[in-house]
């Protein structure tokens, strides 16, 4: 016999909802899904009215699903958003390039405008290049920091008030665990916020309003609205480390839905006991944009590509700022130790 909704208890149950193992018709799953995402935008207050807002928008399914609900929310609700969409181009052929049409074609689809800015534009190398440089080890500490920072300038560019990016509650989860699994104090209170603007970081602040979306809703919320996404895998690898942190967290999952939940809850409530020693934010001495460190991360990994040291930013350099900033040679010593053999 078939399964009535839960919900309406009229049409037919098509799926068990992931977070709740409640059975739900099509419908109700949209709603309830769309709701809970509405929820979190306004009691977290994550914009106000007449503001714009940056979709990061990469083509894949978080992002995707993102601007379709942040569209439909904000003409549902009458947020009073004007939305658009904001794309970085690493420049990783046979990746980037396939998942940016799927971008286009967002646009045409959510009728939003699209802005796309390239790592070749901005910094002078693409991903491809980073890749024969460096390897494929510490790729993904680049590409990170050298995204983080695209966007910001993206949406400066076009003067947007905040950007909100597609992370789902998977997503924070596992930042949660490698950030106790990494002892790093200074992230762990800093990952589980759903908006940087709280926290004093970030140039143009960001928000998260998937942040409490299961990633497996977000995949039956786009396969039963017939989304258009790109669903490959980066070329370079995932970073391993986060895989492993995933994996942990889907068996997790898969004993009790409720751990990604949890996780994220253990994360909001843990609190830094005083005098623990905080990176103090200042501001880069090259580019002016927000850093801890005389240089920024950008700017010390730019830099050791240029001069083809590519371990300058790798590890813990932070006392030759000084000389990179001065545009002073470093020693042969210095030199050897920042060769690219054993990245
Ligand atoms: Fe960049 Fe690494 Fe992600 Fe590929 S997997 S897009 S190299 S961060
Ligand atoms: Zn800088």
């Amino acid at each position: 016999m078939p399964v009535l909704c839960s919900s309406c208890a009229e049409k037919r149950a098509v799926l068990k909802r992931p977070k709740t193992a409640h059975s739900l018709c099509k419908d109700c799953f949209f709603w309830a899904f769309e709701e809970e995402v509405h929820q979190t935008i306004v009691s977290a207050r994550l914009f106000n009215h007449g503001e714009t807002v940056g979709i990061g928008a990469s083509g894949g399914k978080d992002s995707t699903v993102l601007a379709h609900v942040m569209k439909l929310l904000n003409e549902r609700y009458d947020y009073g958003l004007k939305l658009l969409l904001l794309s970085v181009d690493e420049g990783i052929t046979g990746y980037r390039d396939d998942s940016l049409e799927t971008v286009k074609r967002n646009q045409q689809q959510y009728e939003l405008p699209l802005k796309i800015v390239s790592y070749e534009e901005l910094y002078g190398w693409t991903m491809d290049a980073i890749v024969k440089q460096v390897g494929l080890k510490n790729n993904c500490t680049f590409c990170g920091v050298f995204r983080r920072q695209a966007l910001d300038r993206g949406a400066m560019m076009l003067k947007v008030d905040k950007i909100c990016t597609g992370h789902n509650a998977d997503d924070v989860a596992e930042t949660v665990l490698m950030n106790v699994l990494r002892g790093d104090i200074a992230r762990l209170r800093r990952c589980t916020a759903i908006s940087t603007a709280s926290e004093g970081e970030g140039v143009v602040p960001r928000c998260k309003p998937l942040k409490y979306a299961y990633e497996k809703e977000i995949v039956l919320y786009a396969y039963f609205k017939k989304l258009d996404y790109f669903s490959t895998e980066c070329i370079y690898s995932p970073n391993a480390y986060r895989g492993h942190a995933r994996t942990f967290l889907k068996d997790l999952e898969a004993v009790r839905p409720s751990a990604i939940m949890d996780v994220i809850h253990s994360g909001e409530n843990l609190s830094v006991r005083e005098g623990v020693k905080m990176p103090v934010q200042g501001t880069c001495g090259r580019c002016g944009y927000i850093s801890s460190q005389t240089l920024c991360k950008s700017c010390v990994l730019l830099e050791g590509l240029n001069r083809g040291l590519p371990r300058l930013g790798i590890g813990k350099h932070h006392r030759l700022h000084g000389k990179i900033l001065l545009q002073q040679p470093l020693t042969q010593a210095e030199e050897r130790k920042l060769k690219a053999q054993d990245l």
